[in-house]
C-alpha cells in the first residue's frame, strides 16, 4: 500500500494520476469506518489533510456568494463569522456526530460518500450549490442535484478530487433540523433544511434520509409560493405551515431499515418542513439564524 500526504491540490492530483483508484481521505471520519468494518478494501491512499487549498473559504461579494473548500472542518462552519453567512450549514454542522468528528469531518467527505443521510447535503440542496472538482487536466462544475445520483453514489470520476462548493448569500430564515434515534450523536432517519429567500421571494425544502439521494420538495414549494407572499417577511400562518409539511411528506420515498420505518420518516419529514416553516414567520421574528 502507498500512502501519500499530499501538501498540495497539484500533488494529490497527480498521486491520482499515478495511483488509479487510490482513495483520498480528509477527516477519515467515513473512510476508517468502512475500513475497520471491512467494508472497502484500500490499496493506495492520498491523504488531503496537509491540503491548504482545500480548507480555505472566501466571500464573493460581487456575485454573494460564498465558496467553501471540500477540507473545511465542521468545528469552523459551526461559529461565526461562516455561521453567520450560511446559518443552516452552521445549525447542520452542529449536529453531526460529536466534537471529535466535527474537529474533522468535512464536507468532501459528506459529498464523497453521500449518503442520503449525510448532514450537509439538504443544506447544499436548499441552497442549490455547485460542486467543483477538479482532475490534471480539467475543473468542471457541477450542480449539487446532478452531483448525487443514488444511495451512496456520486458523479465524481476516480482522478478527480471534489475541491470546492459554492454557494449563494441569502437573506432570510434558514434551518436546519433532524430526526434521530436519540438527540446527539445520531445519524438522520430524516432531515430536512428550509431556505427562505426574501428577496427573491422563494421558500426552498431539502429533504434527507427518505429516498435514494437528498430531494428537494419542489411541489411544496410551488404550492407555498402560489400561495403565499414569501418577499421581505412572509405571514405563515399554522395551517399553512402545516399544509407545506404535509404536502412535502408526499414527496419522498423513505424505506424502513434499521433507523427507522418508512412510516415514521414520512410522519417527521412533515413535522419537521411545518416547524421550519413556522420559524419563518414574520411574527415568530424569524429566529432560527446564526
Ligand atoms: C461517530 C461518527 C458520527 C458521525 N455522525 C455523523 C452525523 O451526525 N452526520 C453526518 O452527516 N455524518 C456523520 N458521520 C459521518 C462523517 O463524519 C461525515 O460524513 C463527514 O462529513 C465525513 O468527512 P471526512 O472528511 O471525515 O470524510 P472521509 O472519511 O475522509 O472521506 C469520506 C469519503 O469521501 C471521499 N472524499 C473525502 N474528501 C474528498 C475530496 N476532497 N474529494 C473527493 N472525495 C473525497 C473519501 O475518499 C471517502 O470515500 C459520523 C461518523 C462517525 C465516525
Amino acid at each position: 500500500m502507498t500512502v501519500v500526504n499530499a501538501r498540495s491540490l497539484q500533488q494529490a492530483l497527480e498521486a491520482l494520476r499515478v495511483h488509479p483508484g487510490a482513495k483520498l481521505v480528509q477527516g477519515g471520519t467515513d473512510l476508517m469506518v468502512e475500513v475497520n468494518f471491512n467494508r472497502t478494501s484500500i490499496t493506495d491512499v492520498v491523504a488531503l489533510r496537509l491540503v491548504n487549498e482545500l480548507r480555505r473559504w472566501h466571500v464573493d461579494e460581487e456575485s454573494r456568494s460564498i465558496r467553501i473548500g471540500a477540507g473545511v472542518p465542521y468545528a469552523e462552519m459551526e461559529r461565526a463569522p461562516l455561521a453567520h453567512l450560511v446559518p443552516a450549514l452552521a445549525q447542520a454542522a452542529r449536529t453531526v456526530g460529536s466534537p471529535q468528528i466535527r474537529a474533522t469531518g468535512s464536507l468532501g467527505g459528506n459529498l464523497g460518500t453521500c449518503s442520503p443521510a449525510g448532514d450537509g447535503l439538504p443544506v447544499l440542496s436548499a441552497l442549490d450549490a455547485i460542486v467543483h472538482l477538479q482532475n490534471l487536466d480539467s475543473i468542471r462544475d457541477v450542480s449539487i442535484h446532478d452531483f448525487m445520483v443514488g444511495v451512496k453514489k456520486n458523479v465524481r470520476k476516480s482522478d478527480e478530487v471534489i475541491v470546492a462548493v459554492t454557494l449563494p448569500l441569502r437573506t432570510g430564515v434558514q434551518g436546519y433540523a433532524k430526526v434521530g434515534t436519540r438527540n446527539a450523536m445520531v445519524i438522520s432517519a430524516a432531515s430536512a433544511c428550509l431556505v427562505h429567500d426574501s428577496t427573491a421571494g422563494s421558500v426552498r425544502l431539502a429533504l434527507g434520509a427518505v429516498a435514494p439521494t437528498v430531494v428537494r420538495a419542489r411541489a411544496a414549494e410551488a404550492w407555498l409560493a402560489s400561495t403565499t407572499p414569501l418577499v421581505g417577511s412572509p405571514r405563515i400562518t399554522s395551517a399553512i405551515a402545516k399544509e407545506f409539511g404535509q404536502r412535502a411528506a408526499v414527496e419522498c420515498s423513505p424505506i424502513d431499515d434499521h433507523r427507522s420505518t418508512a412510516a415514521y420518516r414520512r410522519h417527521a419529514i412533515a413535522v419537521l418542513a411545518e416547524r421550519l416553516l413556522m420559524r419563518a414567520d414574520a411574527s415568530a421574528g424569524g429566529a432560527a439564524n446564526g
